[in-house]
């Protein structure tokens, strides 16, 4: 089936599509500065990418904008709308409404608009997109796949935070997680790799400017570093990861911020940007690392030392680890990052072969030869995941 994929956020949308059925990418791109003004970025592979300024007040045109340049006769890829089988749509937060994908209806928009305080700067965004399809397209069937979805069978003990029992009862405070597509994906891959064994016990390595570890039993999430929202874990790009509730206060105290301009200081300068002071992308630290920058090089040391620690956890937690799969901008590009997260981890039967190490984006093992736990790269692909989900949806 031919699945239209969109990703929307407040002033942009990614859209991609594609084959449910082996993945075909047919044609992707980006709609940016929406609300503002409006850019339409369109690749098909093969040919060289198309840029455009497009007005875009809302998400309808910047929707209408990414439909007109699919079926342009020069541009686009199909002669008519009609040969877009379903919309498959990214939703960050599903609460503890959604455990799997679900087709859009009215039940389920007002379930995603009940979770907008649990993801109030996505969710808003995500519906925009959902709502300016169903107007352009209104007998297309439109899908949501959520981000959280696959963190749903974490047992109790994983979910529950250490405070009064009744803000879970009563608000919904738990551990959801994030980047549940991706995880699902990257997981599934490797428990195919691992020769498709009955009990499988994996840990992935989500690694991206937003990052986030899960531990996976027998296909089923056990449990992941992100909490109620993805400011959650270990530090990442730009977010903080984990953090001592009392230092916000003590901040706060001393420079007089309000809790929003803390979260964006936590949310936005924080994480290896934070520390280095020089950038969020892993290529610049590395570059300044071998420069001499100290800070550079603390901010890395500090990013793998608590990925470590997490590989730690969870294998404990776990009772074991089968596989270590790594994923996403870093996971899939950073050789020596890699190299370094499992340096020390021998002795967990943790061993890495560096000469297949050296590969970016290829799906792969890097095991050593014996190494008691696989070590795989595989090249996330959670557009496949939501054409997949949305074509099985349509398809029942
Ligand atoms: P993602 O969010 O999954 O798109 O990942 C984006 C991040 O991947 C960038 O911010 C970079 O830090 C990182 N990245 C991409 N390529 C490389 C590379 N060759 N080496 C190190 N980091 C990389």
């Amino acid at each position: 089936m031919k699945i239209l994929i969109i990703n929307a956020g407040s002033s942009s949308l990614k859209y991609q599509f594609m084959e449910s059925e082996g993945g075909e990418v047919f044609a992707k791109g980006l709609c940016e500065r929406i609300g503002i003004d409006g850019r339409l970025t369109h690749k098909v592979p093969g040919r060289e990418d198309v840029k455009k300024d497009i007005p875009m007040p809302t998400h309808s045109e910047a929707i209408q904008a990414v439909l007109d340049i699919m079926v342009d006769p020069a541009l686009g890829v199909i002669a008519s709308t009609d040969e877009i089988a379903a919309v498959g749509h990214r939703v960050l937060h599903g609460g503890m409404a959604f455990t799997e994908s679900c087709i859009i209806d009215d039940a389920c928009i007002a379930a995603i608009e009940k979770c907008i305080p649990l993801g109030p700067l996505h969710n808003p965004a995500n519906l925009m997109g959902i709502r300016a399809c169903q107007a352009i397209m209104p007998n297309t069937p439109q899908v949501a796949v959520f981000d959280t979805a696959f963190h749903m069978t974490m047992p109790p003990k994983a979910y529950i935070y250490a405070i009064p029992y009744e803000y879970y009862e009563k608000d919904d405070v738990r551990r959801y997680g994030f980047h549940g597509t991706s995880h699902r994906y990257v997981s599934a891959r490797a428990i195919d790799m691992l020769g498709n064994p009955e009990h499988s016990k994996v840990i992935c390595c989500h690694l991206g400017n937003g990052s986030s570890l899960s531990a996976v039993v027998d296909g089923k999430c056990a449990d992941t570093t992100m909490g109620l929202g993805p400011l959650a874990g270990f530090p990442m790009g730009t977010r903080s990861g984990d953090m001592d509730a009392t230092i916000l206060e003590y901040l706060m105290g001393r420079y007089g911020y309000d809790i929003k301009e803390m979260l964006n200081i936590l949310n936005k300068k924080s994480g290896v940007l934070g520390i280095s002071g020089v950038s969020s992308d892993f290529r610049d630290l590395d570059d300044a690392a071998a420069k001499g920058n100290e800070r550079a090089a603390l901010a890395l040391e500090k990013f793998i030392y608590e990925v470590k620690k997490f590989i730690g956890a969870y294998a404990s937690a776990m009772g074991g680890v089968d596989a270590i799969v790594f994923t996403a901008g870093i996971g899939e590009n950073s050789i020596d990052l890699r190299r370094r997260i499992c340096e020390g981890l021998e002795y967990m039967g943790i061993q890495m072969d560096a000469e297949k190490n050296n590969v970016r984006g290829q799906e792969v093992d890097v095991s050593a030869e014996g190494s008691k736990v696989k070590i795989f790269v595989i090249p996330t692909n959670e557009e496949l995941m939501i054409a997949m989900d949305t074509a099985a949806l349509c398809k029942k």
